[in-house]
Formats: C-alpha cells, structure tokens, sequence
C-alpha cells in the first residue's frame, strides 16, 4: 500500500492498458491516443489551452520545461517558496541565467499573497512568477488564484506546480487564468511515475514565440516537442515518445473522467477527514493549521520519544504499507501520509490508522488502534449517510 507523498497505489486497469502492444510512435492508431489525452488532459486541467500535453519526464521534467520555455538570460523570476519544491524552482531559473528573487515563505503555511504583491511592487522588472499550488513537503495549499491574480497585475506571467494538487483538490487553468502549470502522473492521477503533463496559455505561447534566445535545453524546447505533440504542421518525429507508459495516462485519465473531478475532489476530502480523526485519536497533530491543508498529504508531527524511522519500517515489514518520511528542514520530525488517487481509499485509512497505532504502542506509546479506527470508521459511516 503506497500512502506516502507519491507514487500512490497503481489501479490494475492502468497496468493492464500497460501491458498492450507496443506501436510506433506514429502510428495512426497511437496518434489516435495521443489526441484522446490531450482532451482528456484539458477535462483534467480544466483549460481548452491548445499546448496542453504530457512531457516524457517526471513531474521534475515538466517544471523544468515551463522554466526553461518562459525564462530568458537576464529575466528577474519571483520563486516563492515554502517547502522543498520551491527551491527546485529556484535552482532552475537561476541555470537559466534568470535574476531569481527568491521569497521564503514559513514551512507548513500557505503562500501570503500581501507578501508576494509586496515583492512585485519592489520588483517591477520581474517578468515571471512560480510557485508551488499544493506542497508536498508540508501538505500547505495556496491560493493560485489570488497569486496569479497579483501576477498578472504586475505584468509576470505564472507559474504554477501542481503536481501534488491535480486530481485532489480544485485546479481551474482557464477560471484563475494561469500561464503555465505542471503535474506528475504518480499523485492524484495514481498513475505510474515517469510522465509530466503540462498546459500553457496563449499569452506564455506567444511569449514563447518571441523570445530573442533560443531555449536551453533542446529535448525541453516546446516549440521542437510541438512538432510531435501538435497536429497543426503533421507530425514528425521528435523523441520516441514512452508509448506504454502514455497507454497508462491515458487509462488514468480516462477513470478520472469516468469519476467526475468534483467526486474526485469529494472523496480525497471524505477519507481525509476520517484520517484526520483516526490520527487525532492516537494524539497525532497535522504540522499545517486547518483550513490550510490538503487532503492528500497528511503531514503531521512525530511524537516525543519515537524513533520515527522504526515507526516506518514496521509498517513496511508488517503491514506492508508505505508512508513519508520529514523532506529537506522537516526531516525526523514528521511523517507524511498520502491518501492520493487510488489510495485514497477506506480500506487504506483503516490499515493506515490500525498500523501506526500498533507501531506507536510497540515503541511504548498508551495508545489504543481499535479506538482510533472506530474512530475512522464512525466518520466514513457518518459521510456516508450524509451522501446517500
Ligand atoms: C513530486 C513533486 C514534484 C516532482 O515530481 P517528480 O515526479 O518526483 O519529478 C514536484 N513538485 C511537487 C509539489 C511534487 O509533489
């Protein structure tokens, strides 16, 4: 059972669609495929943006391709960050010889929009702005659409990295008018790690369009990926794409459909609440205040005296069940645990609580795991009257 930050449990459809022949990358009948995920990527996104498709990379690649696409020697990039994430971004803008201005934010909240408007007014030359929507780190959301309101209102284009948000929580490219957003398949979209789906606005397009360098990074350059993404010149070759692994977004995708995202977003907030409660029954307190958590990543603090690294090697030996370790300034203080996609299930919220609970009472701990699943238990029963 995966209920760490990602990968999260793979459905055997996914691996099944997997399992199909292999067929040239342009095949009429992969071409076929291709398109399909492309709508289905723009029902996801919540976008009709034309450049909306998957990278052949991890959620890395794609965060990396929009900052490589938007970003010009030269350019001032506003990198917020609060979590581990946004440092990646970082790194990032500054090989691309960008001046980064870089805000930190506190660990384990959301991004304060008056401190970003702040930074832009001090900063008129900046020209981009990125930031994490949803921090796997910390499990803190932000609020995009008052972050790329700002954005635009400073004439910067946005930014955002949802890789951990898609599929979990609401994410609406069109309404909050983002320029540029990234994912990874391995989150809410419980498909297997390797592929990056992107979507870019318009405006970031023809920003694109008229940059005076060339983009860095050559296998990156969407203007040369296009060529193969986008049917508007025929398709041509550009990398050989990862013909099964995109037979398992597309099954992915299609289940999400089949679901509905706002069911999708019900149900991670449904099973999120039940963990929360078996959690608090064992005296676990979440790192991020209410109102400003997802439901997906479950952060919360290692109590006194535990050795957290055995905590999680007995649910790996015993309980085979997966949950994360503290990232970066957080490590051995915290753990996390995924309820994403495919694992956010009851069936993983009852093992989830049952086996951290034995785990904590093996190391001493006066705590009761029948009485913190009951817990559980009693709030999916209660969720589950209030929807019937
Ligand atoms: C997981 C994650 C990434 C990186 O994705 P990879 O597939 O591991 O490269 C980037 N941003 C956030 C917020 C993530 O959770």
């Amino acid at each position: 059972m995966l209920m760490g930050p990602g990968p999260s449990d793979v459905p055997p459809s996914i691996l099944e669609a997997m399992a199909q022949p292999t067929v040239g990358h342009l095949d009429p009948a992969f071409i076929e495929v291709m398109d399909a995920i492309k709508d289905l990527l723009r029902y996801a996104f919540q976008t009709d943006n034309r450049l909306t498709m998957p990278v052949s990379g991890p959620g890395t690649v794609g965060m990396e391709t929009c900052i490589a696409n938007l970003v010009e020697p030269g350019d001032t990039v506003v990198v917020v960050e609060n979590g581990v994430f946004g440092r990646r971004m970082k790194a990032m803008a500054t090989r691309c010889g960008a001046e980064v201005v870089y805000v930190e934010e506190p660990w384990g909240r959301a991004i304060r929009p008056h401190v970003l408007a702040e930074t832009l007014e001090q900063h008129p030359e900046a020209s981009v702005v990125a930031f994490v929507h949803a921090e796997t780190s910390t499990g803190a959301l932000s609020d995009a659409e008052t972050l790329v309101d700002l954005a635009h209102q400073h004439g910067c284009l946005a930014i955002v990295d949802a890789v951990t948000s898609l599929g979990g929580v609401p994410v609406r490219v069109d309404a909050w008018d983002i320029d540029a957003i990234y994912t990874g398949s391995q989150k809410c979209l419980s498909c297997t790690p390797g592929l990056s789906p992107i979507s870019l606005s318009e405006r970031a397009v023809n920003h694109i369009r008229n940059r005076t360098t060339p983009v860095q990074s050559w296998f990156m350059d969407l203007t040369l990926v296009m060529e193969y993404w986008d049917d508007q010149n025929g398709r041509s070759y550009h990398h050989t794409a990862p013909i099964n692994a995109l037979y398992g977004l597309h099954e992915a995708l299609r289940r999400l459909h089949e679901e509905g995202l706002e069911h999708a977003w019900a149900r991670h907030r449904q099973h999120h609440t039940a963990l929360k409660a078996g959690l608090a029954a064992l005296g676990l307190a979440y790192i991020v205040p209410e109102g400003e958590r997802i439901p997906q990543l479950n952060a919360v603090t290692v109590p006194d005296g535990i050795d957290e690294a055995a905590v999680r090697h007995a649910l790996l030996h015993e309980h085979q069940l997966e949950i994360g370790a503290g990232l970066g300034d957080m490590a051995g203080d915290i753990w996390r645990i995924g309820l994403m996609g495919h694992s956010c299930r009851a069936e993983n919220v009852r093992t989830c609580v049952r086996a951290i609970g034995h785990a904590l009472q093996a190391q001493g701990l006066d705590v009761d795991p029948g009485a913190a699943v009951a817990s559980a238990e009693g709030t999916l029963a209660s969720q589950q009257a209030a929807t019937a």
